[in-house]
């Protein structure tokens, strides 16, 4: 059980969720690579110290690296002409 926890709120989540959760992001990366669309992700970095997952705290107070939204495949930066472009796939 993974337990990501945020001021005044705490949320569980269970090992199952986290498995599913992996089996379909890569389901929708295939897919998406197949069809050359964009995959797009908001990544936000936390730090955490020491790194325990178990009991990691992620809120505004720990946040190092705003949200920043790119393409999981092709790695290139969400802006209003990529997103427009199909996407390459891979970088090289
Ligand atoms: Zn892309």
């Amino acid at each position: 059980m993974t337990r990501w926890r945020q001021t005044g709120t705490q949320e569980a989540i269970s090992s199952q969720a986290l498995i599913a959760a992996t089996a379909r992001f890569d389901a929708e990366v295939a897919a998406a690579t197949r069809a050359r669309e964009h995959y797009w992700l908001a990544l936000v970095g936390f730090v955490v110290s020491p790194p325990m997952l178990d009991s990691a705290v992620l809120d505004h107070e720990n946040i190092r690296v705003a949200p920043v939204v790119g393409c999981y495949v092709c790695e290139e930066p969400w802006t209003e002409l990529t997103a427009t472009r199909r996407c390459k796939g891979e970088p090289r």
